[in-house]
Parts: structure tokens; sequence; C-alpha cells
């Protein structure tokens, strides 16, 4: 069973993306009988659905209050980033990075750049698929490696095709999980045995929007029992990950008692 949900969305997700609050997706999680949960809403400058910067300090006194009220479970508080330019840079505002436990990194459509980055997103809507945008994309892929703590590198070559062996073998090297996204396969078969031979670890996520569908992450049966490969190496199934932690933070539970 998965012991861990590391990329749930909740209300403040704006536009109504998210559906549920912070406490309905822990409730559930508990529910399925997890031990641990992250709370990863869209990062600041994602047109529609991002976190609002006033929203943040809310955002966090909820988890608080969640880690208080359900002391079974360990409660990250998190963000799901954008990638904001060629050099890697993601959407998290200074003055909040040293408040967020864990960092996903995900690329997505709609998202206002940073100076510079603009053409970056044009040539992924327009040329989605070229060989000059991919290498771009690696390279931004691999200097927010190295630039931020980053937990986990949610659906990769989804949106924004990558070089999976380039990332796969820096992401190995920082301890950066690929994930296994409960609403998209955006790996084969044989790209996951590729970064599994690079040294990957996979952590399975619902990427859930609803209350719901926190630790649903069926839709990846089919594709990883034809990789063939051991599901001890997804971390969160039946056991509990070694997460890289944002800025190397104490873990939850040692934030809890503080
Ligand atoms: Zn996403
Ligand atoms: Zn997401």
């Amino acid at each position: 069973m998965l012991l861990g949900d590391y990329h749930t969305h909740t209300t403040y997700s704006r536009s109504g993306h998210g559906k549920g609050s912070v406490e309905d997706n822990v409730r559930k999680a508990l529910s399925l009988g997890m031990k641990e949960i992250a709370l990863t809403d869209h990062g600041f400058r994602h047109g529609a659905y991002g976190m609002t910067k006033k929203a943040f300090p809310k955002f966090l006194e909820e988890v608080q209050a969640v880690r208080e009220k359900y002391p079974e479970i360990k409660v990250y508080a998190g963000i799901e980033a954008n990638f904001i330019s060629p050099t890697g840079e993601l959407d998290i505002p200074p003055e909040f990075a040293d408040k967020l436990d864990i960092i996903v990194a995900g690329y997505h459509k709609f998202v206002r750049p940073a100076r510079g980055g603009l053409g970056f997103h044009l040539r992924n809507l327009i040329t989605k698929n070229s060989r000059k945008a991919k290498v771009r994309n690696t390279d931004a892929y691999i200097k927010a490696l190295d630039k931020y703590d980053i937990a986990i590198l949610s659906h990769p070559n989804s949106g924004c095709k990558i070089d999976l062996k380039e990332v796969g073998k820096v992401a190995s090297a920082k301890g950066t999980y690929i994930e296994l996204n409960g609403k998209r396969v955006s790996l084969t078969a044989d790209e996951l045995i590729a970064l599994a031979d690079l040294g990957c670890r996979f952590l399975a996520n619902s990427d859930a929007h609803s209350p719901a569908r926190v630790g649903d992450v069926g839709i990846w049966k089919e594709t990883w029992v034809a990789s063939g490969l051991d599901s001890a190496l997804i971390h969160n199934y039946n056991r509990l990950p070694d997460l890289k932690l944002n800025g190397g933070k104490n873990d939850g539970n040692a934030k809890q008692k503080s």
C-alpha cells in the first residue's frame, strides 16, 4: 500500500481547480492508512490556478492546524513550482523559500515567465517536439535541480519534452524522486527501465485535485508491470521515502514539536 502521497492539491489552487481543503486531503490520507502527505498547490506564477502570495500565510496556518489536530500523520507544506525560465528558475518567491518543506517541480503551460523566459514557454507551445526545445528544456531542468532542493519532478516529459537520461542522471545524483503521476502516464515502460538503470528512485503520487482522489495511482499499474521493475523502487509503496527537504530543514515531525 501507499504510505504517503506527496503531490496533492487543495482549493489554494485557484479558479476551482482544487476541490477540497487541506484538512479534507489529510483526512482522506488517514482513512487510507497513510503516514505522510504533502500539500502541493500550483506555484504562484500559474496564470489560472496558482496559489496567491496573499493566501500563502493562511495555507501555512492551515497546515500547522492539521499537524496539531492529526499528529498521527506527518504533513508537509509544499508547492508544485513552475519552470519560468531557460535558466531553471522556479516560481518560488524568495520571501517564502524557507517556509516550504518540499518542492515539487513540474512544467506547466500558461505560466507568467521570468525575464527572458517568454521564449522558453512559447517554444514549448508552438514547437513542442522540436529538438531545440528539448535541449533547452533539459538544460532548464538540470539547472533547476542544481539551484533548488527539489524533492520530486512531477509528471516528467508531460507538456515539455526533456532528455530523460540527462535529467535522470542529475536527479539520481541529487536524490530527487521521479514521479509516477496519478493523473497521467508520462513515461513508457522502457523509459522507466532506463531511469532505474541510472539509479533513479520513484514516488507514486496521486496529483489529486479532489480529496476523493488522494492516494489514487492505479493508472500506472499496467506500465509498471510491463517494465518488470521491482516495486521496491517505488519509495512510498510499503515504505516511506527519504525525501530531499527544502533547505536541508528537519522533517515535518521535528517541526511539529518545535
Ligand atoms: Zn502538474
Ligand atoms: Zn499537480
